[in-house]
């Protein structure tokens, strides 16, 4: 059954605006009634009372009235906004569950295929071994996803519980990204990591693996698979920084801010027809915030390729602050572990 769409004319919206111009509307026509007869009112009330509103009052009275209707209308601009996020929210919501179908289907679908004709067939054993390998990809595939989608409902409750340790940052990364190119079963020179840094960092191993695996599948998704792409690593006094360089599609610049938005995709009329949800990046920047670090974009827009860069603290033994409170959070974290451990 079709579902009948509402009317515009009832949107919650558009009668919120109505009911805001009609009041601003009433508020002027005030306004030009007492200014219009001010003149009258002014003799009226200098031959009735004069002494009854003192000068001061009045001027009191007016800029009182003009703070409240600054106010109002401040208020008025806030709900605005809030309620104008909240329908984009709503509308990025529905795009969501449209592209999260498809994901969680799509994979499943070819599992099964992939399933039936073993189950059917007399398949030769190198066949049976490109199968298995592409089965295995498209369950890794769903489990990023869900993984993806977990941790993100977890970081919203605030119940993620992270293990944070201290690691040679070029260490951590290459052998991150090896698991990464495993697990997608990328093909040799997919991936080219370049520099070094030669620090430590403070990190959750599991947590960065789910944003360079983000990252990496975005850069080959949106590179169509066609060019290789490279992970560099370098160090600033402060940071270690690590790029992840690839020759895809780009990103113009007005959307450059809105694709770490939770649910925002972004299309272009040359973008290739890859499926995702829009989570990856919203996830990757909220743990990397957690780690006490950045990312940010660089692109020069249509087809120049896109750098993601991600800056993480560099660990000093000696220096108080957010990573060593990570370190301590970590170790109390453990500790009320065993202990339930035991109590078990
Ligand atoms: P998605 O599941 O859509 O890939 P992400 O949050 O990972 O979600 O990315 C958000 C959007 O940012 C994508 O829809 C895409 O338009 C853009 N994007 C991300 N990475 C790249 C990239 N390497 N090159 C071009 N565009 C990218």
């Amino acid at each position: 059954m079709k579902m009948k769409r509402k009317s515009t004319i009832f949107h919650p919206l558009f009668i919120f605006i109505i009911s805001q111009l009609a009041w601003l509307s009433l508020l002027g026509l005030w306004i030009y009634w007492f200014v219009s007869n001010y003149i009258i009112f002014n003799q009226v009330g200098n031959r009735l009372a004069p002494q009854m509103v003192p000068k001061a009052t009045n001027i009191f009275a007016l800029v009182l009235g003009v703070c409240l209707l600054l106010f109002l209308l401040l208020g008025m601009y806030l709900i605005f906004s809030f309620l104008n996020r909240q329908r984009q929210i709503t509308q990025l919501y529905d795009n969501f569950i449209a592209n999260i179908t498809h994901e969680l289907k799509s994979p499943l679908a070819s599992i099964q295929l992939y399933l039936e004709t073993l189950n059917t067939r007399e398949v030769p054993l190198q066949r049976r071994q490109e199968f298995l390998n592409l089965m295995l990809q498209d369950a890794n595939r769903l489990q990023n996803l869900i993984n993806n989608i977990l941790q993100i409902s977890g970081l919203q409750k605030k119940i993620n519980v992270y293990h944070f340790s201290i690691y040679n940052a070029d260490a951590l990364i290459s052998q991150i990204i090896k698991e990464t190119e495993q697990k997608f079963k990328l093909s040799a020179g997919k991936v080219r990591i370049t520099g070094a840094a030669n620090k430590s960092i403070v990190a959750d191993v599991n947590a960065l693996k789910m944003v360079f695996d983000n990252l990496v599948d975005n850069a080959l998704k949106y590179s169509m698979n066609e060019h290789p792409i490279t992970v560099h690593l370098a160090a600033h006094v402060q940071n270690v920084v690590v790029e992840i360089i690839d020759r895809g599609i780009g990103i113009e610049l007005n959307d450059q801010k809105k694709i770490f938005q939770k649910f925002q995709r972004v299309y272009y009329s040359y973008s290739p027809n890859v499926k995702g949800t829009g989570l990856g990046l919203y996830l990757a920047k909220e743990i990397v915030k957690y780690h006490g670090g950045k990312i940010s974009v660089y692109s020069r827009g249509k087809n120049t390729g896109t750098t993601f860069r991600v800056e993480f603290p560099v660990y000093h033994a000696k220096k108080k602050g957010y990573i060593q409170y990570l370190l301590k959070l970590t170790q109390k974290n453990k500790e009320a572990e065993s202990e339930e451990f035991e109590d078990e």
